[in-house]
């Protein structure tokens, strides 16, 4: 039965056998997996080295019933074929790329990718003999034209990090396929409840667990759901690399999941009254988030996208300059300083994209906020002594 998507948050990896009658999966700790006999510890080896996936498992590398849970409910939230679990959402991005490349491939990186993303394209790939071209993330078709005979990869992310572009995914998707290169993106802003990649054409979906699906601030966590044939060069670069999760942060994950639908909501409503009140001021620019109407890439996420949480940028005007945005941060009360967003609590930071070929949609000092579960008018009066000490 094709269950939607707040169902699967709720079901999906289920299993009260196995659970011993529980509503949540048992928390499996381990490393040592005990075999019968030696018949069949090789069965297990030489299952698991041919590539099935459904091999009893001779080593806790390849998972637990705890990690099952997870990639059951990912896979059939985005429809995917396999899904994995590694220690952060930055290790499901490089893996995703490492997995599908040899020396003298050549990979295509949005200019508007998370930063550290960038750096591994930047300063490793090359080392390993293959080079990275950063493309404008609004490029749509003209994307073909970047293509060459060796790229392998396409990575994606939309929105961009900290600027908030929208991609055309599933033209790129198509444009990809066409090439024979492998589509990858980076889902963590719209997660796997508002948009499901692997539907519209797109190879692999990773996603930083550690944000909007832990939502508690309290795991670090990549995961990573591929399609059919995506999967074989990805499985041999997880087992190759010996790349696993802890088991208790996937039960976190899990767990966070659960709940996944009844907070995002929450967090968009507080960031569409943060929204409200921030246009007002004179001294905002303009704000970056696909979900505003008169956003450039509202079209697209109105399309692609069945909601929006409630992470976007602000942008001051050129003349404000970084001294009095420091002002507005420094003495913040509830916004916490810091990076990694999806948590209950507010959060904001200033932001400084690096680009390459794109500038940035915006000149003045940038700043992005992650709306928490705190009361919107709480949150606001927060914002206005902010402003008030910018204006000082
Ligand atoms: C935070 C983040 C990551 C990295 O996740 P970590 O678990 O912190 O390593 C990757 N992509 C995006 C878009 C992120 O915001």
């Amino acid at each position: 039965m094709k269950r939607k998507p707040r169902t699967i948050l709720a079901t999906g990896g289920r299993d009260r056998a196995a659970s011993f009658g529980y509503v949540n999966p048992p928390l499996v700790r381990g490393s040592t997996v005990l075999h019968d006999d030696v018949a069949d510890l090789r069965r297990r080896v030489r299952r698991r080295n041919a590539g099935d996936d459904a091999a009893p498992r001779s080593y806790a590398i390849y998972g637990t019933p705890t990690h099952d849970a997870l990639y059951e409910a990912l896979n059939e939230l985005e429809g995917g074929f396999r899904s994995w679990a590694v220690p952060s959402g930055l290790t499901a991005c490089t893996i995703a790329i490492l997995a599908f490349v040899r020396q003298g491939d050549h990979v295509l990186v949005p200019d508007s990718v998370y930063w550290p993303t960038r750096r591994f394209c930047r300063d490793v790939l090359p080392r390993y003999g293959v080079q990275t071209t950063f493309y404008d993330p609004r490029i749509g078709a003209e994307i073909e034209r970047l293509f060459t005979p060796t790229t392998r990869v396409l990575f994606l992310e939309s929105p961009g990090s900290l600027t908030f572009e929208m991609q055309d995914v599933p033209l790129l998707a198509q444009v990809a396929r066409a090439r024979d290169a492998f589509s990858v993106i980076d889902n963590t802003w719209a997660t796997p409840l508002y948009f499901q990649p692997l539907r519209v054409g797109v190879d692999v979906s990773v996603h930083a667990a550690t944000k909007y699906i832990g939502g508690h601030s309290d795991l670090l966590l990549g995961t990573i759901t591929s399609n059919e044939r995506a999967w074989p060069a990805l499985r041999e670069a997880l087992h190759a690399f010996g790349l696993t999760a802890s088991p208790d942060d996937c039960w976190l994950a899990l767990r966070g999941l659960r709940t996944l639908a009844a907070r995002l909501p929450l967090h968009r409503a507080n960031a569409e009254r943060l929204i409200g009140w921030l246009r007002a001021q004179p001294e905002v620019e303009r704000v970056l988030y696909p979900a505003l109407a008169d956003d450039p890439g509202h079209a697209l996420w109105r399309r692609d996208m069945s909601g929006a949480p409630g992470l976007f940028g602000v942008a001051l005007r050129p003349e404000i300059g970084e001294a009095k945005l420091h002002a507005l941060i420094d003495g913040l009360r509830l916004f916490g300083l810091g990076a990694s967003w999806g948590g209950y609590e507010s959060l904001i930071i200033p932001a400084n994209p690096e680009r390459t070929v794109a500038p940035p949609p915006c000149q003045g000092p940038l700043f992005r906020i992650h709306a928490g579960l705190e009361d919107a008018d709480d949150l606001i009066a927060d914002l206005e002594a902010g402003f008030a000490r910018l204006r000082a």
